[in-house]
């Protein structure tokens, strides 16, 4: 009762994966010296291996939404054509960040909670054939809504626009097959299933995309990707790195190919079914029932509750900060992450914490009911008869 420790179970920032915490403690180093060229390097290879691609990628000192800008002011030219996909805050950014590029908009909205059909993609590549890029989103954070990827690149790949992804959730927690599905551009971020503080991006370009780079004349400078990705094969960047956040990517990219980037995903497919399970057991809804992810479970309040009841209850009585809503959802929904360095042991807490919560605040469950669900899910993955 009287000792709460703190914790972070957000969708991001996440968890941080102790030996990368670490290793920033090493950040006394130039970048300009062949000890930190290896770090560079690995860091880019590690990358490769984790996303599973063989074209360029490379990391930029920004938080996500660099890289998305980046995509944009790189690889596009004034006036361009652009499907963008919008189901949630994170699509509204695209929609931003086009918007101050100036590019001809094609947005395709969904309501929170929804998914924008691959075929509804289909039919507004086919209705704007001059168009020269489709955004999305591969999981939608702020709903927990996770998009068809697949689907969406086989539509694009026949045509001539390319496939810029924000990946930032959707990797670690969904499949991503970046040269197979044809996925021109995806987007990463530190902050989320790589286990390291904010702070970097990351994005993978492929020869279609570099392709865009070459007449591209919209205004760059600090986020110069031909020039980054030719600073990146020196082992280097173009400007000062984040040199304590490289060396924290360094040693969680290790973790993760010691595990196997799958195993990363399925992780977080088991938290995620095992916290719908719960939410269920509760007789509590899903935001996002029709197309959940697995980075985020977003649950609705019980009605007449506000979320921030729970989010609150979790702070005051356990330490842990949860998700509220974002922009019109806060108050309605909380969300519960799964991407990165999550287990079971932090669910069964979660959720046993959550039970408590909710009947603090006058809505009865059954304690344990929602542990044991999770418990099940636990059981059956193991290989435990129950
Ligand atoms: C976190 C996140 C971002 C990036 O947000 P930043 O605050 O710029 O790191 C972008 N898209 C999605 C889906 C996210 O979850």
């Amino acid at each position: 009762m009287h000792i709460k420790k703190q914790r972070l179970l957000t969708p991001g920032p996440t968890p941080l994966y102790p030996p990368a915490l670490h290793a920033m403690m090493a950040s006394d180093m130039h970048h300009r010296t062949e000890d930190f060229r290896k770090v560079y390097s690995s860091c880019v290879a590690g990358l490769k291996e984790v996303l599973g691609t063989s074209y360029d990628t490379i990391p930029l000192v920004a938080s996500g939404s660099g890289a998305m800008e980046a995509s944009i002011s790189n690889l596009f030219s004034k006036g361009d054509k652009a499907i963008v996909c919008v189901a949630g805050k994170f699509g509204e950014r695209w929609e931003g960040i086009a918007k101050a590029y100036a590019l001809n908009s094609v947005v395709l909205r969904e309501e929170y909670g929804g998914t924008v059909a691959a075929s509804r993609v289909a039919e507004a590549l086919a209705a704007n054939p001059d168009a020269k890029g489709v955004f999305i989103q591969a999981s939608e954070t702020s709903t927990g809504a996770m998009h068809d990827i697949e689907a969406v690149a086989r539509a694009v790949a026949a045509t001539d626009a390319i496939l810029v992804v924000d990946g930032i959730t959707g990797i670690g927690t969904q499949p991503l097959k970046i040269e197979e599905w044809g996925i021109d551009v995806l987007i990463g971020g530190s902050q989320k299933a790589f286990m390291i503080p904010p702070g970097l991006a990351f994005v993978t370009v492929s020869p279609k995309a570099w392709k865009r780079a070459e007449t591209s004349d919209l205004p760059k400078y600090y986020f110069n990707l031909k020039k980054e990705a030719k600073s990146a094969a020196a082992g280097e960047s173009s400007w000062t790195p984040a040199t304590s956040l490289m060396l924290a990517l360094n040693e969680a990219l290790n973790f993760i190919k010691s595990i196997g980037p799958d195993k990363l995903i399925e992780n977080a497919q088991l938290l995620a079914k095992a916290a719908r399970a719960a939410a269920a057991e509760l007789g509590l809804e899903l935001f996002s029932p029709g197309s959940p992810g697995s980075a985020v479970t977003a649950i609705k309040a019980p009605a007449g509750m506000d979320s921030g009841v729970i989010v609150k209850g979790f702070k005051q009585r356990f330490g842990a900060i949860i998700a509220n809503g974002q922009g019109t959802m806060k108050g309605q929904i909380f969300r519960v992450a799964h991407l990165g360095y999550f287990d079971f042991a932090d669910l069964f807490a979660v959720i046993a914490g959550l039970e408590l919560i909710l009947v603090a605040n006058g809505h009865p469950v059954k304690l344990g009911a929602g542990v044991t669900a999770v418990q099940r899910v636990y059981a059956e993955a193991a290989g435990i008869g129950v």
